[in-house]
């Protein structure tokens, strides 16, 4: 018999912690659809409702936390339910939307963990990491005569702490920026919270990839069970209004464009991922407000674009996009984009990145150098084509 490495009080806190296969393997063996008719046989369609519309609510208004989160049984067939919801949904900015809100909930709840709770979780997660009852110190900073230490009571093996932080690009998360004795990282309680937190960010999001037809076909059998399809179609409903509700974003230029219409691939890529949460490595966060800047785009609307993104904070957006505003950077150049794998000419098979253009003041062929000049064609192109219109319109009138 498989020895469990938490107590089933974690794993309910915690569903998504491995040990919950062992705890729960009755329900993780069962069918989708005969989890779902227990769940809702066993507990109270109304509670189960209400928690599970909260949590889609408050994702889809992008909150950070939900109120009165509950720590139960429940809980694990919740996060189950969740899942099956996000896969038969099969939409990546609602996927997105709960992981990030998910995850939060889950950095907010092990955050007052204790360190040893921290310790455990890890173990269950099978990570390769030491835990020192007496904090141990790995750093001395010396300020102004004043001598600090700095302790903790982790320690991460190098290849585990590179495997949680894949994903996340700060630059104070690199390797070379931690301290690392004999293959292992020293780490603060908070930084491995946030590392798991990431953990399960990831979690929420994994899902089994299905083609159309299986997707649609899963979809008809659990539309059977009526409780199912009515917390479906509600969901679906709130998401919908909450679209509906939210006036989409309205970038212009001048005075005639829409930013969408004349935004390069580079740019188009960028405001596809946020609009969908993802995450944003830091050179896309950085050309998107440099070049956002440059088009003279409300802050408040730099901010809002930030707004989905899994790690949103507004007080420290509206900093570093004030920051940025004061530094007057300029933007970057289709080089430098290329040079961090940011240009997406080829993939979008771009004409216009990929042939150039004609200039007629310079009477020649020139290439696409700077996402801004692109935008310059485009609007030169789009405003032709818009006058030619309104003279055939006054021709045939
Ligand atoms: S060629 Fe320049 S404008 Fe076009 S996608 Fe690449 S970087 Fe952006």
């Amino acid at each position: 018999m498989q020895v469990l490495a938490v107590q089933i009080e974690l794993i309910n806190h915690y569903p998504w912690l491995p040990s919950t296969k062992v705890i729960y393997s009755d329900i993780l063996s069962e069918k989708p659809r005969e989890f779902i008719k227990r769940l809702f046989l066993d507990y109270p369609l109304d509670e189960i409702y209400e928690r599970v519309i909260r949590i889609f609510g408050a994702a889809f208004e992008n909150k950070e936390e939900i109120l009165n989160y509950k720590i139960d049984e429940l809980n694990v067939y919740l996060y189950l339910l969740l899942k099956i919801l996000l896969s038969i949904f099969n939409d990546n900015a609602i996927a997105n939307r709960i992981a990030n809100l998910y995850s939060k909930i889950n950095y907010n709840e092990l955050s007052i963990e204790s360190d040893f709770v921290i310790y455990e979780i890890c173990r269950d997660l099978e990570l390769d990491i030491l835990y020192y009852e007496n904090p141990i110190t790995y750093r001395i900073i010396i300020a102004k005569n004043q001598r600090e230490e700095i302790k903790t009571k982790f320690t991460i093996h190098f290849t585990d702490y590179l495997n949680l932080a894949a994903s996340m690009r700060d630059d104070f998360r690199k390797l070379v920026n931690n301290s690392l004795k004999n293959g292992e990282v020293f780490i603060q309680k908070r930084d491995l919270v946030r590392l798991l937190q990431e953990y399960v960010r990831k979690k929420v999001l994994s899902r089994q990839k299905l083609d159309k037809n299986s997707l649609e076909k899963s979809r008809q059998k659990l539309f059977k069970i009526d409780e199912f399809k009515q917390l479906h179609d509600r969901i679906l409903l709130d998401w919908e209004k909450m679209r509906d509700d939210h006036e989409p974003l309205e970038f212009q230029w001048g005075e005639d464009f829409e930013l969408t219409e004349i935004a390069p691939p580079c740019l188009k890529h960028v405001l596809h991922k946020a609009s969908e949460s993802q995450n944003l490595i830091h050179n896309e966060r950085l050309f998107l407000v440099f070049l956002l800047h440059a088009l003279k785009i409300p802050i408040e609307k730099i901010v809002k674009i930030f707004s989905t993104l899994p790690d949103f904070d507004r007080d420290k957006t509206l900093y570093q996009v004030n920051f940025a505003l004061n530094k007057k950077y300029t933007p970057h150049k289709c080089d430098t984009l290329k040079s961090l794998n940011l240009c997406m000419a080829e993939k979008y098979k771009d004409e216009l990145c990929l042939k150039g253009y004609y200039s007629i003041a310079k009477d020649e062929e020139r290439k696409v150098n700077h996402p801004l000049t692109y935008m310059y064609v485009k609007q030169y192109r789009l405003s032709k084509t818009k006058i030619q219109d309104e003279m055939n319109k006054g021709k045939n009138e």
